[in-house]
């Protein structure tokens, strides 16, 4: 059986991008950090659609955490495996660089892109052993292809996703693994909800926030077959707010 995982799958993007997944069709392995309430709630609302999914706790950015959840997994899985990886954990701790915290510095860079690699070097190899191959879409950010004041944190951490995408679509293209990112602008979410929503839907030429429902759209477009012979791209979805 091939499954898919969804880092962050407890709330916001995350949690939209399980459930399409699941009315896809695929079980979903649904990752959250802290809150297992919301991840519960998650699973909860995939299993009342029909569908079928399972929690799987670990702090991404902990190397030893996701080491020992995947080992575990994969001892009670052992004829199936993770063909489909959505890498959407992420947090923001915004501040102008001059007063930007080493802890803040350092988590959004961990989580983004640390979480990216401990995770994605897990499953690869599989992925790319089996004749169906399998499908990687990272959430990385407008601010990763702009640049946002007030974020050179989360900027780098995103760009540098990115730049990970793009490489890695090319190694394993031949095994038949797709490898793309999604860059979201403003979406609904718990990241998001402490903004100055009014203002800042004025920038944006569709003027609203996105949902995640709209991302998560675009994700399973993705790890679908009709988009086989897409890798290495790296989609924006942002209601036109391009730079
Ligand atoms: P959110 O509502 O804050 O949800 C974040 C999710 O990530 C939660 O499920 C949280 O788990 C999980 N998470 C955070 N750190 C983690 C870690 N170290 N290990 C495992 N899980 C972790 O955020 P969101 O808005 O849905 O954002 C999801 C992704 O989209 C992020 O990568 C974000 O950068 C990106 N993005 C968001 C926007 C936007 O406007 N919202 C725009 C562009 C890109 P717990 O519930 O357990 O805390």
């Amino acid at each position: 059986m091939k499954y898919a995982l969804v880092t962050g799958a407890s709330r916001g993007i995350g949690k939209a991008c399980a459930i399409k997944i699941a009315q896809m069709g695929i079980p979903v392995i649904i990752n959250y950090q802290n809150n297992i309430d919301a991840a519960k709630e998650t699973l909860a609302q995939i299993e009342e659609a029909g569908g079928s999914a399972e929690l799987l706790q670990f702090n991404v950015g902990n190397v030893e955490e996701v080491d020992a959840a995947i080992d575990q997994w994969e001892a009670n899985h052992p004829d199936d495996y993770i063909a489909y990886l959505v890498n959407n954990a992420g947090v923001r701790h915004d501040n102008v660089m001059f007063m930007m915290p080493l802890d803040d510095w350092n988590s959004v860079i961990n989580t983004s892109l640390n979480g990216f690699y401990y995770v994605t070097r897990r499953l690869i190899t599989k992925m790319m052993m089996r004749k169906h191959g399998g499908k990687i879409v990272n959430m990385a950010s407008l601010s990763g292809i702009k640049g946002m004041p007030g974020q050179t944190n989360y900027s780098a951490a995103k760009a540098a996703l990115i730049g990970a995408t793009k490489a890695l679509a090319q190694e394993v293209a031949s095994r038949n693994v797709t490898v793309n990112a999604v860059a979201p602008g403003f979406i609904e979410s718990d990241m998001t909800k402490e903004l100055p929503v009014d203002e800042l839907k004025k920038l944006v030429p569709m003027n609203r926030f996105g949902t995640p429902k709209e991302v998560a759209d675009l994700v399973g477009f993705l790890l679908s077959d009709a988009a086989s012979y897409i890798t290495g791209e790296v989609i924006s979805i942002n209601g036109g707010l391009y730079t």
